[in-house]
This record gives structure tokens, sequence and C-alpha cells, in this order.
């Protein structure tokens, strides 16, 4: 729960705040290759959830999910990582994120699942863009 912390100060550091959140993200990625290569060579390559099974070929459908939602809980032996497919993976987070609705808690924007890339967004831009033009 990262974005807890960052409420209470949050209007006077924006600036400041979107140069930790693009360093965070760079940081997360570099990091990212790491515990996804570790999660691949540690299990077979088998969505926990569906069995479907991966080769070389689809491997970038398969994806590794952190069982405490933790992207930053990465214990060496592999204990807090799961592989997944794509659709399980966007499954499991799905609950995740009921889960938390129904208690009140909403997931900061900041942190919305890559996953859900909607084929209108650059429709839209576009649209915006000839308007301005
Ligand atoms: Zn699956
Ligand atoms: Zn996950």
């Amino acid at each position: 729960m990262t974005d807890n912390k960052m409420t209470d100060s949050k209007a006077q550091s924006n600036k400041k705040l979107d140069d930790v959140v693009v360093k965070a993200r760079r940081d997360s990625e570099v990091r990212g290759h790491g515990y996804r290569e570790q999660a691949l060579n540690m299990y077979p390559w088998i969505c926990g959830r569906c069995s479907r099974e991966f080769v070389r070929a689809n491997l970038s459908e398969l994806t590794v999910h952190h069982k405490n939602h933790d992207h930053d809980f990465n214990p060496s032996d592999g204990s807090n990582w799961e592989l997944l497919c794509l659709y399980c993976h966007d499954n499991e987070h799905q609950r995740q994120t009921e889960a938390l609705a129904n208690k009140g808690i909403a997931l900061g924007g900041t942190k919305a699942p890559d996953a859900k890339f909607n084929p209108f967004a650059d429709l839209k831009s576009m649209m915006d863009d000839k308007k301005k033009g």
C-alpha cells in the first residue's frame, strides 16, 4: 500500500512527486527484469491458475504475480512469486481491487495495471488534438 503514505503532503509536493514516480517506475522496471527472470528460471512455465503451458515463443504472456501484491517484496527463494498467464493475472488483480473496494479502499491512479489497454484512449486524444489545431 505505498500510495497511502503520500496522501498527506500531496498538494505541496506534486512536482516532486512526479519526479519520484518517474524514478520509482524506472527503478521498478530495472528490478522487474531481475525478478521476472529469476521466477522463470525457478518455476515451470505453467500458469498457476489455468495450467496453460508456455514456450519461449509466447513467454511474454506469462507474467510474475506477487502473492502479497507488493512488487517490491522479492525474496530470492521465490516464495512471493507465482507465474500466471495474462488473463488469470488480470483476474487475480480484479479480485484484489474488488476486495479493497468492498472495504472502502480505492487504489491510487498511478498504479493502474498496464494490461488494461484502452483502444479508444488514443482515438480520443487524436480527436482532441484535431479540435485544438
Ligand atoms: Zn492462466
Ligand atoms: Zn500480480
